[in-house]
């Protein structure tokens, strides 16, 4: 599982900076879908081959009435009991403040290891500022500059001294079961979905032994193909049954769409759409994951509440519209069988194999069909694509002045990519590399 990096700190430190900074590099998939809500608190990072998750708990807003400490700790401590690792960033320009030993006074009592971190240093390490950080008893100050971007790499390694690359994959991609998980909001009826799977006789569950850090891996097979069902957020095994028993972790969610080749991402009928569940449609693109949508309780509501739920799907989940939906009921077990196929054509999808000819066509009769539009003395060439990954799929397209290539047309080639190859229930990503 991904180790979890929390950043802490008082306002105006550098800590969205930093978040920015060790978070980078992900949005690439993200940046062409309207409507997506993005939570900038919780973000991907990578190092290598290291993934991790960042937390920024940088939203609250000093408070005479309340005084800092204790909106401090509201908004931190969560995070902080979630984190592996604590980052505490101070600032140099500043110097060490009151707040700052606030901070440490309640960082060591939180159990956690904790790098502090000097930021702003850029041209500062003489700075006789920096001495002055040794007080707060939290080891040898490290300097950073978050805006220049200097010691970030050490202090990511520094941070996953602990954790030691993950491993590849060794079963061959044939005969590795599919990784699944089911997630949502509390209540939606995500136990009462995998009961009704490990009812099934079709399906053989048992416990595997709990990994490092508390891992659950139920193995099912159905029709043939064998799943694994991944650290099913908020959920825990409790005797024979699946309950929910923990309340809803944006961290736990963040692991297990991580950890899975496809996420059921399952809402509540009756509640419409909400803003998280919105959320959590997010996190799961920006994890490039392969998705479908399991509206469940379909039998509990009316004609009239149907029409409104469809209303919201389409407003709320716009940037999943590559989703197959589901409408089922897990208490009465009606549309399980349609979840399963979507379950499967959601990771065929993700895992379908683009050949290079085939790409390459496709590219130059898209552009002959409609050319990418010239930009000043610009004029995007397309020369030849190829597959660049699998779940998510990935399309490296090759040219010059690709840097010139609208949002517009970016999603009009992967529309054509998209029926072509009928890739349904995946994100789907574009590369550009322009030789000039
Ligand atoms: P937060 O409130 O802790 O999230 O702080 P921000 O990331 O919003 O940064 C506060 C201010 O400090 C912004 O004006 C940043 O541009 C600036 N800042 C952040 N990192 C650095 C740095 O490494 N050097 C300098 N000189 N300024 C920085
Ligand atoms: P979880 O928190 O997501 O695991 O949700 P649960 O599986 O515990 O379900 C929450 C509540 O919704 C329980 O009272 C279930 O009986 C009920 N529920 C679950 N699935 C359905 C369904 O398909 N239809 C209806 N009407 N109720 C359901």
């Amino acid at each position: 599982m991904k180790p979890v990096i929390a950043l802490v700190g008082r306002p105006n430190v550098g800590k969205s900076t930093l978040f920015n900074r060790m978070t980078k590099s992900r949005d690439a998939i993200v940046a062409d879908y309207a409507g997506l809500t993005r939570d900038r608190h919780y973000g991907d990072g990578r190092l290598g081959k290291r993934e991790f998750i960042v937390i920024d708990t940088g939203g609250f807003e000093p408070d005479s009435s309340t005084g800092i400490v204790k909106e401090m700790a509201k908004q931190t401590r969560q995070a902080v009991a979630e984190a592996d690792v604590v980052i505490f960033v101070t600032d140099v320009r500043t110097g060490l403040s009151a707040q700052d030993a606030d901070i440490a006074r309640f960082l060591r009592q939180a159990n956690k290891r904790v790098i502090l971190t000097v930021n702003k240093a850029e041209g500062m390490v003489e700075s006789p500022h920096l001495a002055e950080f040794h007080e707060l008893g939290l080891g040898e100050p490290l300097p950073i500059s978050a805006a220049h971007g200097q010691g970030i790499r050490s202090l990511i390694e520094e941070a996953l001294v602990d954790f030691p690359e993950t491993e590849d994959d060794d079963e061959p991609a044939e005969a590795a079961p599919i990784r699944l998980t089911v997630t949502g909001r509390p209540n939606v009826g995500k136990s009462t979905l995998i009961n009704a799977w490990l009812g099934e006789d079709r399906l053989i569950a048992f416990d595997m032994p709990g990994t490092t850090r508390d891992a659950i891996r139920v193995p099912l097979e159905r029709d043939g193909q064998r799943y694994e069902l991944i650290d099913t957020a908020g959920l825990r095994r409790k005797g024979k049954v699946f309950e929910a028993i923990e309340k809803f972790s944006v961290v736990k969610t963040l692991q297990a769409v991580a950890d899975a080749n496809v996420a059921v991402l399952m809402v509540d009928a009756t509640q419409g759409v909400s803003e998280q569940d919105a959320h959590i449609a997010g996190y799961i693109l920006e994890a490039g994951r392969a998705v479908v949508i399991a509206i469940n309780k379909w039998d509990a509501i009316d004609a009239y509440q149907r029409e409104q739920l469809e209303r919201s799907i389409e407003t709320r989940l716009a940037f999943l519209k590559f989703a197959e939906i589901v409408r089922m009921s897990a208490i009465k077990r009606q549309g399980l069988g349609p979840l399963w196929k979507a379950i499967a054509n959601a990771h065929a999808s993700a895992t379908r194999k683009l050949p290079t000819p085939v790409l390459t066509r496709l590219l130059h009769e898209a552009v002959e069909h409609q050319a990418p539009k010239r930009a000043g003395s610009f004029r995007p060439k397309m020369r030849y694509a190829h597959q660049g990954g699998m779940n998510p799929p990935i399309i490296v397209i090759h040219g010059n002045s690709l840097d010139h290539v609208d949002g517009a047309y970016r999603r009009y080639l992967e529309g054509r990519f998209r029926e072509h190859f009928k890739l349904v229930g995946t994100p789907l990503k574009l590369e550009f590399r322009s030789s000039h």
